[in-house]
């Protein structure tokens, strides 16, 4: 659990970095309809929440460094009996002051009065440019007003930022207490994958794989960071492959990607399986190589490591084991220079990992790619995938792989945060011998 104290550091560091001529507005998402008048469950916006601890929809952020009466304003609801007979208790304009650390709270009823008032005066005004048109809309809505203020007109911001790279490099960075969370969700997430291991039995459906997953994580007051992908078979070689309603056959591997959210952090993991408990030949085959990558790519990503250094590694290795496979043809360095095996490999080694499973951070900057730093995290999850129809031999074809982990980066090298689940061949088969 992240106290308010770290919250109210990091709006300072926001504070610092627009300085006093500036002003940043980071508003919460709204709640969704699913259908009809039914609601998505609410979950607030990683950047909105990053700096406020703030979980209720309808708020809004404001911090306007060196103000007399503080530097940050929370926007919210006022408290309302009748709202809180039928939803439960709201934040509220003094709890958003005592609980969660603002200088000041306002009823968001009253923004667009007290917003133009608070932009007066500063230069430039910083916030998620371009993520949402109707929110652009409303900045550029309370400059004009503030232009219109004759008596204000010089006083009136001149130049609209985005805010986004500069949350994107704190959040990228993982304080102590977010570490933990994200350690938790990791812990979680594994014993629902252990769960799905020890449950799998040939001629389940892969729907009922999930449920195991979700009552283990949902019994630790988690939720899933992302629809899981659960595909028995050759459905293991469609990458976004959520349908998950498919029977799980004896003889076939299972490919499962689910991750935890957990204190809104997330975890990634994938394993692959065999429905029945034991590997095939030739699917040990790939399985290994797989396993094999992810093990030089783990190996790589280390303090100063460029992030395509990892990637090339895991490829590296998958090129050559397809080679000695012979399921490519020719040597490695062509066959790497020519891309050749992304036909059987077809993504990246792995993400930033946080608040968004796919979390913000660039990969590159000026053509550089990014170099690793302690407090980073990322996954390493490489893959080979077989299409059904590929022309190699019949016992590879409709083989799926993909092996995940979430690894911290550390002064020392790395941790990985989803090591409870099993992954070599032996420890696999094993745990899935062991009665639930
Ligand atoms: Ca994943």
């Amino acid at each position: 659990m992240i106290e308010s104290n770290e919250f109210r550091k990091r709006r300072k560091q926001i504070a610092k970095i627009i300085g006093h001529d500036s002003i940043a507005i980071i508003a919460a998402k709204g709640t969704c309809i699913r259908n009809g008048d039914a609601e998505y469950k609410y979950r607030p916006d990683s950047n909105f929440y990053y700096l406020s601890g703030c979980h209720e929809p309808n708020s809004l952020m404001v911090i306007c460094p060196e103000s007399d009466e503080g530097d940050d304003i929370l926007f919210c609801q006022e408290i309302n009996k009748n709202n809180e007979t039928w939803n439960g208790p709201m934040l509220g304009l003094e709890n958003a002051k005592h609980k969660l650390g603002f200088n000041r709270a306002y009823d968001i009823k009253s923004i667009d009065r007290i917003m133009p008032q608070l932009m007066q005066g500063r230069d430039k005004v910083y916030f998620m440019l371009g993520m949402d048109s109707d929110f652009d809309k409303r900045v550029v809505d309370w400059t004009h007003k503030v232009f219109s203020e004759k008596w204000a007109k010089s006083q009136a911001p001149h130049e609209l930022i985005s805010l986004k790279p500069f949350l994107d490099d704190m959040r990228v960075y993982k304080s102590k207490e977010e570490i933990k969370c994200l350690q938790k969700s990791a812990d979680i997430a594994a014993l629902g994958h252990v769960k799905m291991m020890q449950t799998c039995q040939p001629n389940m459906y892969e729907y009922q794989l999930n449920a195991e997953f979700m009552h283990t994580i949902t019994y630790h007051n988690s939720s899933p960071s992302y629809l899981p992908i659960i595909g028995g078979g050759r459905n293991a070689c469609i990458l976004h492959y959520v349908k998950n309603n498919e029977k799980l056959i004896d003889g076939d591997l299972v490919l499962i990607d689910a991750g935890a959210e957990y204190d809104y952090y997330a975890s990634d993991i994938t394993r692959t399986f065999p429905v029945n408990g034991t590997f095939s030949k030739a699917q040990a085959e790939i399985y290994q190589i797989v396993l094999d990558a992810q093990t030089a790519a783990l190996a790589k990503a280390k303090v100063g490591c460029h992030y395509n250094e990892f990637h090339d590694a895991a490829v590296k290795v998958i090129t050559q084991g397809l080679l000695d496979l012979g399921l490519l043809t020719g040597d490695l360095k062509t066959n790497i220079e020519e891309n050749s095996y992304i036909k059987f490999y077809m993504h990246k080694t792995g993400h930033w990992l946080g608040l968004d499973v796919h979390d913000c951070g660039e990969y590159s900057v000026d053509g550089l790619w990014v170099e690793l730093e302690p407090n980073m995290v990322i996954t390493i999850e490489p893959g080979i995938y077989i299409s059904h129809d590929a022309k190699v031999p019949k016992k590879y074809r409709g083989i799926g792989v993909r092996i995940e982990d979430d690894v911290l980066i550390t002064s020392k090298g790395n941790k990985v945060l989803s090591e409870n689940v099993p992954k070599s061949i032996a420890d696999i088969e094993e745990i899935m011998r062991k009665p639930v």
